[in-house]
């Protein structure tokens, strides 16, 4: 039974394999914001038809970036039913696989030692994290403000993490997503609360701690993470934490 938690009015937070995935409702129809793993697929059809709804009701899907364990679901729906994917502008390239920005295996071998990282790659090698995924056709926002998708999202650049890294945030709620961005718990990290992801999963450690700039201005008091629980505070008070702890 896949948990879903309406944070917002019309504003679904579901789980993947220690990742997010968020569903946006206007009506009958949906907007999926991230997708999992590859393996999720399972567990997000769930969530949305634990909603009363199928992944044919999505208009369209955005990707906060092009990291595997966001894409799952994603890729699939997208190929089982043609619903458009978007991303920033920048990120495209990425969802198309022309390139990747991500970290790989090896890059964990110097890690095994350490907090949480063996059982953490075990679960997600069981969830399709070493398949090779793209969406060849990937778009990019057709416009920067609200976009013409149910919740009207509005995209946040913060570009860092990855080098097209996209925020979502719904104005009329006073609610981010902030996918990578920032983060409110991994299991990698001891620390709960809002942080940064460690350093070996973010392409550009110094810009994505310049891109909580750009978060920290929104009017936004529900903060909906790409990994870890959403939490309700103000969105400059959770920048502040996970600059604090990024020190
Ligand atoms: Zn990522």
């Amino acid at each position: 039974m896949t948990t879903v938690e309406e944070v917002a009015p019309d504003v679904f937070l579901a789980a993947g394999t220690d990742v997010n995935v968020v569903i946006l409702r206007d009506g009958d129809a949906l907007t999926l914001i991230d997708g999992g793993y590859p393996g999720d697929v399972g567990a997000v059809e769930g969530a949305i038809r634990s909603l009363g709804r199928a992944p044919e009701d999505m208009q369209g899907m955005l990707l906060t970036h092009a990291h595997i364990d966001h894409m799952g679901a994603i890729a699939a729906f997208h190929e089982r039913y043609g619903i458009p994917v978007f991303t920033d502008p920048t990120e495209v390239a990425h969802a198309r696989r022309d390139y990747l920005e991500q970290a790989t295996g090896k890059d964990f071998i110097p890690m095994l030692h350490k907090y949480g990282v063996l059982p953490w790659l075990l679960r997600i090698a069981r969830v399709g994290a070493t398949r090779s995924l793209s969406v060849g056709d990937a778009q990019a926002f057709a416009s920067s403000g609200p976009l013409d998708l149910p919740g009207a999202p509005v995209p946040v650049a913060t570009h860092g993490h990855t080098s097209g890294h996209s925020a979502y945030h719904l104005p009329q709620h006073g609610v981010v997503i902030t996918g990578d961005a920032l983060v409110t718990a991994h299991p990698l990290s001891k620390v709960r609360g809002p942080q940064l992801l460690p350093k070996v999963f973010d392409h550009g450690k110094q810009d994505t701690v310049s891109a909580l700039d750009h978060l920290a201005v929104l009017d936004a008091e529900t903060v909906v993470p790409g990994h870890g629980p959403a939490v309700f505070m103000p969105i400059a008070v959770a920048v502040e934490q996970a600059r604090e702890r990024s020190r």
